[in-house]
């Protein structure tokens, strides 16, 4: 379906949970993070109604994301409960992979189409810093085998923050000349969390581009056809020079790609946003746990859809955070 801007909305974003096996500088606080009791978040049934209910209104990608998607129980059943929905073209997921060795054939098996991987440094210290503990081989080896199993393609996401990772970005281009992974590299957003980091700048993606291509002929534009094969974000591609992967730019805070904005998210707890970078969103759990029905949803989805801002309405141009509402952290609204 089309929004008041006539943007065709082709893709639920869905947190299952807003817990973490990590805890990322930037989208978690170290202690002190409330997690919504079980019984706030939907339970796998419920968030099924709400996607069968938006699929005959032209949802037809779904991307699993959280919190870390993996540590909810009975994850890779509930995407292959996705997968056999009618209509439900593609299955995606983004995780922090550290769970990827133990779960990855499950998901196949699943269906599970393909996965973004959130991986910021390739330095051990760095990324034990970053994720407050977490183990970079464990996350290497999730990527080696999310590419054994055939899930394809492989997208990294690397959010880049000045003077911690900058220095790491041609590490990251060799990584994706060796193996075909796509490497995505975002722009540092100082919302949620990341206000204890608000200090720390974003990395502009031209900036980060005019550095690499002073390296002689490294990188190559790829066309808008081949760009679609990759997947359908808004991130600007490159070949790499004899490599077997490419890397990308997400431009959140230097670019406006509102208008092409075709995407919808539902928390963890029930909320269906319309857009990340608001407060907007429409209550869909009250409505399932008193007694709506799928043309009640139906309507509950359009109103969410008919109220996407035009434009991003939180300026996260590293200005103090205004995010008011209580899903302020990443972790909760799904990245
Ligand atoms: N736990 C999973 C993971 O880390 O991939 C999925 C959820 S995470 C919230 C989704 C994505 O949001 C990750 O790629 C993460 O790096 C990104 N993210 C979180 N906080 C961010 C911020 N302040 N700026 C830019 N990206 C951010
Ligand atoms: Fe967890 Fe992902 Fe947030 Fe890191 S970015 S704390 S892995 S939800």
């Amino acid at each position: 379906m089309r929004d008041a801007f006539g943007r065709d909305i082709t893709y639920l974003r869905i947190a299952i949970t807003d817990r973490c096996n990590l805890r990322c500088i930037y989208c978690m606080p170290e202690e002190g993070v409330e997690f919504k009791p079980h019984s706030d978040i939907l339970s796998y049934e419920e968030i099924e109604r709400v996607v069968r209910a938006a699929v005959p209104l032209g949802i037809s990608k779904i991307r699993v994301t959280g919190g870390e998607p993996l540590v909810r129980k009975g994850v890779a059943g509930f995407i292959g409960r996705l997968k056999r929905i009618p209509g439900i073209a593609e299955v995606a997921l983004t995780t922090n992979g550290v769970l990827l060795p133990r779960l990855g054939p499950a998901l196949k098996e699943a269906g599970l189409d393909r996965v973004n991987i959130s991986l910021d440094s390739l330095k051990p210290e760095r990324y034990a810093e970053i994720t407050r503990g977490g183990d970079l081989s464990k996350v290497l080896q999730g990527i080696d085998l999310a590419l054994e199993f055939g899930f394809k393609p492989v997208k990294l996401n690397v959010v880049v923050v000045r003077g911690f990772n900058d220095d790491e970005v041609l590490d990251f281009v060799e990584l994706a000349k060796n193996k075909e992974v796509h490497v995505r590299f975002i722009e540092f957003m100082s919302i949620g969390a990341s206000r204890t980091w608000k200090n720390r700048g974003y990395v502009n993606s031209s900036e980060l581009l005019g550095k690499l291509t002073l390296q002689d002929e490294l990188l190559t534009a790829m066309p808008e056809e081949e760009v679609s094969v990759v997947g359908n974000g808004p991130a600007k591609y490159y070949k790499i020079k004899d490599g077997l992967g490419t890397i990308g730019f997400i431009s959140p805070v230097s670019n406006h790609f509102c208008a092409d904005c075709n995407r919808m998210r539902l928390t963890a707890d029930g909320k269906l946003r319309p857009c990340l970078l608001s407060d907007r969103y429409v209550d869909i759990k009250t409505a399932l746990r008193s007694g709506a029905d799928h043309k009640g949803l139906q309507d509950l989805f359009r109103r969410a859809v008919f109220n996407k801002p035009q434009e991003k309405e939180i300026d996260q141009n590293m200005a103090e955070p205004q995010v008011t509402d209580e899903a302020a952290y990443m972790s909760q609204i799904g990245g």
